[in-house]
């Protein structure tokens, strides 16, 4: 057997590993299921053991003086760190996080891993990257290579299946993650991705907009008592779990509704946060946080000499740039559609993953994913048509390559008073307007009576477990002994033509043929069992 090349993103915030699998990059599952390991360390002192991951993370309330996070900033640097009464340098820090990693993963994959890929941010210097080699060691490993976390990122959609049409050679990475922010322009020369640029904020992150709501929320609990208090440490550890949970709920809903028991106690009064957030509301918080990665991404542009339209592909990579804001953001400098395909805080390790395939002669295949073809979305009235002087305007609420299962809403506004019905037609594709793209069906929802302007919330979701439903529900009904024979063989011939599309990965319009003659024929099996009964 080969001796496999493992990926690593040694993260500021979290950490992750990946390998190839029969030629295709999979990130490893490792505490619970979860591929992505908050970088943090924990020294249980009773016990002596050093605890990483989750399971770290959780003591960062109880034990602050024995838990550390974001090593990664003093990497390079030779003053130790402190976890109670023991000192460790910032390489032996890391090497636990890569020790973790690699000993859960070695187990998930049954094999002994002991050649590694580490990635470091481009503006890593000579310091830094020998600590991380350093780190490495200390786990026993061997670095085979470190390379750059935009240049990973890179790399591994040159084996994705699907490409954003380009002839530039130029690539923007665009990496917002929990602490700090990068932007890096690539240029793409045969098998070579040179860094052109690379800007950012190291004190810049998805952090700081939990910081924001953080104060909000301080802010809302605080007002009847006029101030008094000042916000502890255990507070806000609470309250910036909370904010994290909120931030992440918003960018796939348009509200938030938080409610949280006893966050904090007053004169032995315990105080609970009640309160609904709007997406719009949390973007207005962090409005100036998103205008400074709009500024480093202009100097990226200038110190590489290009415009906007230079650039060809976009990626967005970090944890953070899930948020629609930051896409809107995008869209509107490089006027353009802005994508986000391969998990954007997992897609680091993939990449560092497919250089380890690369260095060991690993043949590597295409990566395929389970993305949404095209943008699903609604008719809004929010602009006519200057043609047609129709309302022709398409909103979209589920973009293109999305990782399916998934599921997003929208919050739109009724447009007369006392609207008793709303319309919904619903379109897929990538036009601005709903007559260039195609008709997936209109339906119409009873309201309840209500002032013009009154919200309504949108949500579509995209899932495996529909297709599975409809399987599911044939194949109860082939099990049914009172079905007539010929409903029986229908049902049975076309699951298995359904299934066997499904794998085959057919044609849509193939597939969807296949699923109306299956859905009509189970509805004709349970009228038939509902007239038998
Ligand atoms: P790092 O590169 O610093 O290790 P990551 O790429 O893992 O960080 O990003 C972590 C950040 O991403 C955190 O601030 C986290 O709250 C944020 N994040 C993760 N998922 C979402 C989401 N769905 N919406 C908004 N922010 C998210
Ligand atoms: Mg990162």
């Amino acid at each position: 057997m080969r001796d496999i090349i493992c990926g690593i993103d040694l993260g500021t915030t979290n950490s992750s590993i990946a390998y190839l699998k029969d030629g295709e990059a999979v990130a490893i599952p490792i505490d619970a299921d979860q591929a992505l390991v908050p970088s943090v360390v924990s020294l249980d002192e009773a016990a002596n053991t050093i605890i990483v991951g989750q399971a770290a993370r959780n003591r960062l309330a109880a034990f602050p003086e024995h838990t550390v996070r974001a090593i990664k900033r003093q990497m390079g640097q030779t003053t130790p760190v402190s976890l109670g009464g023991q000192q460790f340098s910032p390489e032996e820090i890391s090497s636990f996080i890569l020790n973790h990693l690699v000993f859960k993963a070695s187990q998930v994959i049954g094999q002994k891993i002991k050649q590694v890929v580490i990635t470091v941010p481009a503006y890593f210097n000579d310091a830094q990257r020998r600590a991380t080699i350093k780190a490495g060691e200390l786990a026993g490993l061997e670095v085979t290579r470190i390379i750059n976390e935009p240049t990973a990122a890179a790399l591994v959609y040159d084996y994705v299946s699907f490409q954003q049409e380009t002839s530039s050679p130029y690539i923007m990475v665009y990496d917002l993650g929990g602490g700090t922010f990068d932007v890096s322009i690539l240029e793409v020369k045969g098998e070579i991705k040179e860094v052109l640029a690379s800007c950012g904020d190291t004190a810049l992150g998805g952090d700081d907009f939990d910081d924001r709501l953080v104060n909000f929320f301080w802010e809302q609990l605080t007002e009847p008592l006029r101030g008094e208090l000042s916000l502890n440490l255990a507070t806000r550890i609470r309250l910036r779990d909370i904010a994290e949970k909120t931030k992440i709920t918003l960018s796939d809903q348009p509200f938030c509704q938080v409610s949280e028991a006893a966050v904090l106690s007053v004169e032995g009064q315990p105080l609970n946060l009640n309160l609904e957030i709007k997406r719009r509301e949390f973007e207005e918080l962090a409005k100036d946080l998103v205008e400074r990665t709009a500024e480093k991404v202009r100097d990226a542009l200038g110190e590489a000499r290009l415009q906007p339209q230079d650039i060809g592909k976009i990626l967005l990579v970090g944890g953070a740039t899930r948020m629609p804001v930051v896409q809107d953001l995008l869209k509107e400098m490089f006027d353009r559609p802005i994508y986000h395909s391969i998990d954007p805080d997992l897609c680091v390790a993939l990449g560092a993953a497919v250089q380890g395939g690369l260095i060991s002669g690993e043949p590597l295949g295409h990566i395929l994913l389970d993305v949404t073809a095209h943008s699903l979305g609604i008719r809004t009235v929010d602009e006519i048509d200057p043609e047609t002087g129709e309302a022709d305007y398409f909103s979209t609420i589920i973009r293109r390559n999305t990782r399916i299962p998934t599921r997003k809403a929208e919050v739109y506004f009724t447009v007369v008073p006392n609207q008793t019905m709303i319309s919904i037609d619903v379109y897929q594709g990538e036009k601005p307007s709903c007559q260039a793209n195609v008709a997936v069906g209109s339906f119409d929802f009873p309201l309840k009576s209500a002032p013009a302007h009154s919200p309504v919330i949108v949500e579509f979701a995209y899932d495996k477990e529909g297709i599975n439903y409809i399987i599911e529900k044939a194949k109860n009904l082939l099990s049914e002994a009172r079905l007539p024979g010929e409903l029986k063989n229908d049902l049975n011939r076309l699951v298995g033509a359904y299934e066997q599309a499904l794998v085959a990965g057919e044609e849509d319009k193939d597939i969807d043929a296949l699923e109306d003659e299956l859905l009509a024929t189970i509805e004709d099996a349970e009228e038939r069992l509902l007239g038998l009964g």
